[in-house]
């Protein structure tokens, strides 16, 4: 059976912090990277339009997570490439 729609999800890299940052899940302190995720509907495995974006700050040792959108202070003390 050949499927005809899905989801395709890709993760690109925007920065890094430009200070090492806690975590709290593992106790580490590490330049954090800025994550981009996007998410498409697909046709015949073609993606057709994006239906959802995400940009989350992530532990380079554990991949725990923040939103950047809920903290200002985040977003202003990240260096983009
Ligand atoms: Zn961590």
């Amino acid at each position: 059976m050949i499927r005809v729609n899905g989801t395709l999800h890709k993760s690109t890299e925007l920065g890094r912090t430009n200070d090492r940052r806690h975590c709290d899940y593992c106790g580490l302190s590490n330049y954090w990277i800025l994550m981009l995720y996007t998410s498409y509907f697909t046709f015949f495995s073609i993606p057709i339009f994006t239906y959802s974006k995400k940009i989350m700050l992530a532990c380079p040792a554990c991949d725990n997570e923040l939103n950047t959108k809920e903290n200002d202070e985040l977003r202003s003390n990240i260096t983009y490439f």
